[in-house]
C-alpha cells in the first residue's frame, strides 16, 4: 500500500474516460493494488473520495469514505466504500447546489447535483451492490463518477462561484453550511 501522487488539473489522466474493469480481473494483484493505493492516498490527503484517474490509473474504480473529515466537517459519515465499475441512475428531477472541492483542483465551486440516486457497483471481492444515495452522499458519488468520465468540477461549476479554499473559509463557508444543513435536515425528516 502506497500513498501515491495525486494528479492536478492539467494532467492528461484526469481527462481520460476510464476503462471498465473486467469482473474476472477484480481479484488480480494489479486491481487490488490500485484499490489499496487509492485508500491510502485518499486518507493521507483527507479526501472524502478518490477516483483511479486521480492517481494516473484509468480504470473505473473509486473509493469513498467520510468520518470527521477536517476538509468537509459538514459531510455526513460514509463508511469506506470501494466501488468497481460504478453506475449511477438518477431517480427523479430533484437537485441541490453543493459547494464542492477536489483533491485535483485547487478551487471550490458550486455544482448542481441530483439528490436521489441508485448506485450499482462491485466491491473489491467482486460482490455486486445496489444502494440508494441521497443528498450530500449522492453528490459525492456524482463527483467521483465524473472523474471516471474525465469530468472535473471546473466543467460543471458556475464560474462566478469558483473560489480558493482560503477565501471560501473566510467569506462563504458559514452561509454554505447553514444552507446545506437545512437541506440535510429537510431530506432527513
Ligand atoms: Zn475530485
Amino acid at each position: 500500500m502506497t500513498v501515491r501522487d495525486i494528479c492536478s488539473i492539467g494532467h492528461p489522466a484526469l481527462r481520460v474516460e476510464a476503462a471498465c474493469v473486467p469482473p474476472s480481473e477484480i481479484a488480480s494483484d494489479r486491481v487490488q493494488g490500485i484499490i489499496d493505493d487509492l485508500i491510502d492516498t485518499m486518507r493521507h490527503a483527507n479526501g472524502a473520495g478518490l477516483a483511479a484517474n486521480q492517481i494516473g490509473e484509468t480504470a473505473r474504480i473509486v473509493v469513498i469514505e467520510v468520518n470527521d473529515n477536517p476538509r468537509y466537517p459538514y459531510k455526513p459519515p460514509i463508511p469506506l466504500t470501494v466501488a468497481v465499475n460504478p453506475e449511477l441512475e438518477v431517480l427523479d428531477d430533484e437537485t441541490v447546489v453543493i459547494n464542492e472541492g477536489c483533491l485535483s483542483v485547487p478551487l471550490r465551486g458550486d455544482v448542481v447535483r441530483s439528490v436521489n440516486l441508485r448506485v450499482r457497483y462491485f466491491d473489491r471481492d467482486g460482490n455486486e451492490h445496489r444502494v440508494k444515495a441521497r443528498g450530500l452522499a449522492a453528490g459525492t458519488w456524482q463527483h467521483e463518477c465524473d472523474h471516471l468520465d474525465g469530468v472535473l468540477i471546473t466543467d460543471r461549476a458556475d464560474p462566478s462561484t469558483l473560489c480558493t479554499w482560503e477565501e471560501f473559509e473566510r467569506h462563504h463557508r458559514d452561509a454554505f453550511i447553514e444552507r446545506i444543513s437545512r437541506f440535510v435536515e429537510r431530506v432527513g425528516s
